[in-house]
């Protein structure tokens, strides 16, 4: 998936719609696993501002992952905005800093690894199902979204704990 960028040439070009589908089955996020359940759709223009050649892209994807409380799997559809600057990819690299890079090389622009970067960036934090899941009881692994169950789960505060197995109750 390159986009040329050659009729950029043409001085009367303001400029280029960049739209179409990324093909990719799964990515491992620091242990998460994210499946994708479509291609990852991406839509939008790269356009000329003085001298300078900006792209704004909409990334949509759906995905599907197990949540981090109750472990069941989820779908999740997302929206992310990859934008920066485009400069040509040579020997003798100058970063301004301000903006986003995107690097291009022989007036053509591959995509998908910047896509894939956002999409990263993108994910919710924690994977869950809903915000308000109640996940597993950790005594009898009972899913509290599900049904309730009897077990007694003592509220302690974890440092509270340290004290209690220092000084046992005789
Ligand atoms: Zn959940
Ligand atoms: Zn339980």
């Amino acid at each position: 998936m390159s986009i040329d960028l050659s009729n950029f040439r043409d001085k009367a070009v303001a400029s280029i719609p960049v739209k179409g589908k990324l093909k990719k089955d799964n990515l491992d996020v620091n242990g998460r696993k994210i499946n994708f359940i479509e291609p990852v759709k991406y839509e939008g223009e790269i356009y000329r501002v003085d001298r300078d050649k900006l792209l704004h892209l909409n990334v949509i994807y759906s995905y599907q992952e197990a949540c981090g409380r109750c472990l069941e799997s989820f779908t999740k559809k997302e929206r992310a905005v990859l934008s920066g600057k485009l400069v040509e990819k040579t020997d003798k690299i100058e970063q301004d800093g301000e903006d986003e890079i995107i690097y291009y090389v022989d007036e053509k622009l591959d995509l998908a690894e910047y896509i894939i970067s956002t999409i990263i960036l993108s994910l919710p934090m924690k994977p869950l199902c809903h915000e308000e899941c109640k996940g597993l009881c950790p005594k009898c692994g009972t899913n509290h979204n599900k049904e309730d169950c009897q077990c007694v789960i003592e509220d302690v505060d974890p440092r509270l704990a340290i004290l209690k197995d220092l000084f046992p109750k005789k």
